[in-house]
């Protein structure tokens, strides 16, 4: 089976969160169950680098505005399609905005311009290939299904994925005359939403099925709190929305061959963490001792509970927890989080930035990892945590609620324990459990049995790989029925 995979990001050329990890590693999962993918993506700079263009594949004397062209290129073990057009992606920035992170105001062309090119590579425009189906990713791939819907690849079957509700795309309906879709498509169950354009709204109205990033998380936004405004149309296609949770490639993230470590160790070899959590001392100006340290590796938001972080430093600190943190967003945040790390000197550390080599020596070095988000479509620190025996201590909500088993005293005596799960996501509830956690590491049974069983646990794509190849099949016998 053929599957044209349409992505803004993608691991290892250009990633701003979870979603370049996953269109990074399904394909390479997906493999393995007879499905080849294919993955387009826009030709920022970094992604051009990557490779040598050669003779391009399909071209387009003006794309919203300008020449382009589609180029194919092998990076890293993945079959990728490139979208060359230097006019809405051949500039200093990041892949949304521009250095300072001021979002670029013709995002809606620039994901437009990719959405067309999918549906037309999708409707035949590259020779001799023809995908079986369309998988899109996020509001930025979203348009792709709506101009198959409403143009000459209509009948392939298509997936849309959501991996966070919270970003959906939306656009003054004063765009709509340049997407180039026929009048129709301005209605309620097409591509309008709430008297403007919504990108995401559109693709999940136009695909043959939906899914999100965990089962937890399907449900939850099909409720008022969670739906971001979309809820009622989730709870309409509900038959056809499934919560497949993410894996990790589990060979970029293995603690016994990752050479961004100061010691590699396994599950036999716990004790090898030790040389991994002084380095960590270190690189966070913590004081060398034996006390637990708790990391994060997040964006700084309000989704991800940085404020609540930020309100319990000096209660963590006295529960006797020392904190490392790695991350950037919202400037008020960091604020805080410095100004905490300046009160309690060697007791927390608060790096500011994205430094991939660094977020797996935290997985490797600090006891525990603390997501405490509001919301998490699934989340993938605590799946790098479960894999690096970096205990997670989660809000129970989306995929972290799917993935971490609560260290209640049942659990822990049957030994299937495999973090602290916390609710309601408030400081309350999040220093308890951190109160608990350092109480656990105090006991050096319990804590290398809740590490070791996350390790044990099976993050691998090789379980959801098959979810998605079983629903690929079941879309396209819908197509010949
Ligand atoms: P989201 O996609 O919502 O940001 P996820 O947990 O799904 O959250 O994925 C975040 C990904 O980004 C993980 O791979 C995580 O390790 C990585 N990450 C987040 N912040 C940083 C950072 N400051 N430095 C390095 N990696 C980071």
């Amino acid at each position: 089976m053929q599957v044209l995979a349409v992505t803004p990001e993608i691991f290892p050329l250009i990633k701003t969160g979870g979603l370049a990890d996953v269109t990074g590693a399904l394909p390479i999962a997906l493999a393995g169950q007879g499905v080849t993918t294919r993955t387009l993506i826009p030709g920022y700079p970094v992604v051009l680098k990557a490779f040598r263009k050669k003779k391009p594949l399909h071209q387009y004397e003006a794309l919203f505005g300008g020449k382009a062209s589609v180029h194919g290129a092998t990076v890293a073990g993945l079959d990728l399609l490139v979208l060359d057009a230097p006019h809405l992606f051949d500039r200093v920035g990041g892949p949304y905005g521009d250095a300072r992170g001021v979002d670029w105001p013709d995002n809606w062309r620039r994901f437009a311009a990719l959405s067309q090119v999918g549906a037309d590579i999708a409707a035949g425009a590259i020779p001799g290939y023809q995908p079986d189906l369309v998988h899109a990713h996020d509001w930025q791939s979203a348009m792709t299904l709506a101009y198959m819907r409403y143009g000459a690849a209509a009948g392939v079957p298509s997936v849309m994925t959501v991996h966070n509700l919270a970003f959906q795309g939306q656009f003054g309906a004063g765009i709509f005359g340049e997407l180039g879709l026929p009048a129709t498509a301005m209605s309620l169950d097409g591509v309008e939403y709430y008297g403007g354009v919504g990108y995401l709204k559109a693709g999940l109205q136009a695909a043959w099925a939906i899914t999100t990033v965990s089962p937890t998380y399907a449900q939850e936004i099909r409720t008022a709190e969670f739906g971001m405004g979309l809820d009622g149309l989730l709870n309409m296609r509900s038959g056809d929305l499934h919560g497949i949770v993410n894996g990790i490639d589990v060979d970029i993230w293995n603690p016994e061959s990752d050479t961004h470590l100061a010691s590699r160790y396994s599950q036999k070899s716990l004790r090898a963490r030790k040389a991994n959590k002084r380095a960590i001392e270190e690189r966070c100006n913590l004081a060398h001792d034996d006390s637990p340290i708790l990391c994060v590796i997040s964006r700084l938001t309000w989704q991800k509970g940085m404020d609540i972080l930020a309100s319990t430093l000096d209660g963590l600190v006295a529960a006797g927890a020392r904190l490392a943190v790695l991350g950037s967003g919202d400037h008020a945040l960091e604020g805080a989080l410095l100004a905490g790390a300046s009160r309690h000197r060697g007791r927390l550390g608060v790096v500011i930035g994205y430094d991939e080599g660094l977020s797996h020596l935290m997985q490797a070095g600090c006891d525990a990892i603390v997501i405490p988000s509001r919301f998490e479509p699934c989340g993938l620190t605590q799946l790098y945590g479960l894999r690096y025996g970096c205990v997670p201590i989660v809000a129970r909500t989306g995929g972290l609620a799917d993935t971490v088993i609560e260290a209640n005293e049942a659990a822990v005596s049957a030994g299937v324990a495999t973090g602290f799960v916390f609710e309601p996501s408030d400081a309350g509830s999040f220093l308890h459990a951190v109160r608990r956690a350092v109480a656990a590491h105090a006991d050096q049974a319990v804590w290398a049995s809740l590490q070791k069983q996350g390790m044990k646990s099976d993050v691998s794509w090789v379980k959801s790989a098959r979810k998605y190849a079983d629903l690929y099949q079941t879309l396209m016998s819908r197509r010949s029925s």
